[in-house]
């Protein structure tokens, strides 16, 4: 499942930024005083504390870590940093006291230097692609991960052949709740919305922003009948859910959802498609339902049946 995205995660991504461009220079001054200038060795890089005195090791000891605290990478960065700022202090303490450095001190001071900066892109090259492949309001995958996705469960059910149903979800009248209460509140029953199908499905759906006021899941090993059941389930617990708006106001919301059924016979683009024409069906038909479209007996034509109590 997509995590949710803030807007720390492009602040991280601009201090590990600014943190490897300071290193740099940092590097280049620890060289500078390392061949030619000893006079000029910084006293703070000598301390075995130093990496908690570097510009980068006090952001690192600042950061908001809860939206690092599962990225293994980001506890490994730390003990790096740690690493090439005790290597230096050894190579600058022999060079102060007018000692050659050793070959052996010297190449743990640069490995530890680019084992640090390796780490430092590995990770910002890991959130970049979470910022391209999720949803920044709701922390559901987007579009283009949806495509992405849904191209790797169609393989799979080629291969495996078991069922998998794709589901289009339009909120109700979304409109009127932006009209009413503001974009923001329509912001947030949004996201709650995005919680509630995330909660409520199994940890192989896939949940995705399709656009607007609009979700699509991906429901692998479930046919249509399975599928239908447990929309339903989610269709009914939408419509009692309260939500509280920051004034008070409590609202309640409904969708419509469109199933259809992945079949050889179909490319992505029509499956998508007709989900859609299965949602549009529910919207027509007077909204807050779920409607599936099933083969009828010629096998050719698709109809929808409203299939609720499945
Ligand atoms: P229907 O039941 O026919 O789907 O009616 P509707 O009002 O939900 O549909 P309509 O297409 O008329 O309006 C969709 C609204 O969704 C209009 C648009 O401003 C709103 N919307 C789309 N994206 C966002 C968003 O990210 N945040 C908020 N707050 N509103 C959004
Ligand atoms: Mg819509
Ligand atoms: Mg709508």
């Amino acid at each position: 499942m997509a995590r949710h995205i803030s807007y720390n995660i492009f602040r991280i991504l601009q201090d590990l930024d600014d943190g490897v461009l300071r290193h740099t220079i940092w590097m280049k001054n620890v060289h500078r005083a390392l061949v030619c200038d000893a006079g000029s060795i910084n006293q703070d890089d000598i301390d075995t504390q130093a990496h908690h005195r570097c510009e980068f090791g006090k952001w690192y000891d600042r950061v908001d870590q809860a939206e690092l605290l599962n990225e293994p990478s980001f506890a490994r960065i730390g003990e790096l940093h740690r690493n090439m700022h005790l290597a230096t202090g050894i190579l600058l303490r022999q060079r102060q006291t007018g000692g050659d450095a050793m070959i052996a001190d010297y190449d743990q001071f640069i490995n530890g230097a680019i084992d640090f900066k390796m780490e430092v892109r590995h990770l910002q090259f890991k959130l970049m692609k979470e910022v391209c492949a999720v949803d920044h309001l709701t922390g559901a995958w987007n579009r283009q991960t949806m495509y992405y996705k849904l191209d790797e469960e169609y393989e799979r059910f080629l291969r495996a052949r078991t069922p998998c149903c794709v589901t289009m979800i339009d909120i109700d009248h979304f409109k009127n709740v932006n009209d009413t209460h503001g974009h923001p509140a329509g912001d947030r029953v949004l996201q709650s919305v995005c919680t509630l199908l995330k909660s409520s499905l199994r940890r192989y759906d896939t949940v995705f922003r399709y656009g607007g006021e609009e979700f699509l899941i991906c429901l692998p090993d479930s046919d249509i009948k399975q599928t239908t059941k447990m929309l339903e389930r989610l269709r009914s617990a939408l419509e009692t859910m309260p939500f509280e708006l920051d004034d008070g106001t409590v609202l309640t919301i409904t969708a419509s959802f469109g199933v259809a059924k992945m079949d050889e016979e179909k490319s992505l683009d029509e499956l998508i498609e007709q989900a859609d024409r299965a949602l549009l069906c529910a919207k027509a038909e007077g909204r807050n339902s779920v409607l599936a479209l099933i083969a009828t007996q010629n096998g050719e034509r698709f109809v929808a049946l409203k299939l609720d109590n499945a």
